[in-house]
């Protein structure tokens, strides 16, 4: 399985590091997880084919994490003339009433005639989905938002908290994850509220046993050479701080 992270930065603009966007491979399929704006760029950046995106994860609504989606779709429609197969648009509930107002926003800009977009609203459950079984839990946000765990056919297995404060739900969702990609918002001592602080997300990472912690969604105030270092105090497994175009392999 290999993480490759589009976007670990957040609402407050930053140089280095774009909105929420990942790509998530596992046995040849390719899942794009967070639709942050930069994505899409980020993604041709890659040289990804958007052809072999068949299935789009987003944990919530914020702009952050969410308006680079009809720019994708966009794309897909007329930078990609020929054959591409479905797309699946997976997110909390409140997705469908979303799309509608995209589409009703963009209409025949998005629609396309040679394929079809598929939305599913999901809140605590578990689906398999080509071979990678993807399993979802409500985090603790200041939107209705949720949290997801691939974990794939290689018997690895990655969460994803996507803006969340520290809650049982994501606990439970990384439980023995090879990997935790996690909230990092903010400097302790500087909380707010839906978000989680370094400390917090390390010690979440020990309440659920991760092998590695990677820390992302950082805030310009939290983005310090000794970010990894700090989390480590917390945590005795491996610590990762994002960055943009970082391909991490579990
Ligand atoms: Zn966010
Ligand atoms: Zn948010």
């Amino acid at each position: 399985m290999e993480l490759r992270i589009l976007g670990s930065g957040t609402s407050t603009p930053a140089p280095d590091r774009n909105c929420a966007g990942y790509l998530v491979r596992t046995t040849g399929k390719m899942f794009l997880v967070e639709a942050g704006p930069g994505t899409l760029r980020h993604l041709a950046k890659l040289g990804t084919d958007l052809k072999e995106i068949h299935h789009i994860f987003i944990t919530h609504f914020h702009i952050d994490h969410f308006n680079d989606l009809p720019a994708i779709l966009f794309a897909m429609k007329y930078g990609l003339p020929e054959g591409r197969g479905d797309l699946t648009i997976h997110g909390p509930e409140g997705l469908k009433e979303n799309f509608r107002a995209i589409h009703q926003a963009y209409g025949n800009q998005i629609d396309s005639e040679k394929y079809d977009v598929k939305i599913i609203e999901h809140g605590d459950n578990s689906y398999e989905i080509e071979s990678v079984k993807v399993t979802t839990l409500p985090m603790e946000h200041s939107a209705p938002a949720i949290g997801y765990r691939f974990d794939g056919a290689n018997g690895k297995s990655l969460a994803y908290s996507g803006d969340t404060a520290p809650c049982s739900n994501i606990i439970k969702l990384a439980m023995g994850a090879d990997a935790l990609l996690m909230d990092c918002s903010r400097p302790d001592g500087s909380p707010l509220p839906g978000h989680s602080t370094t400390s917090e997300a390390a010690a979440v990472a020990k309440k659920a046993e991760v092998k590695t912690l990677i820390l992302t969604h950082i805030y310009p105030d939290n983005d310090t050479t000794d970010l990894e270092a700090r989390a480590a105090k917390f945590f005795d497994g491996i610590v990762i701080a994002a960055r943009d175009g970082m391909r991490i392999t579990l």
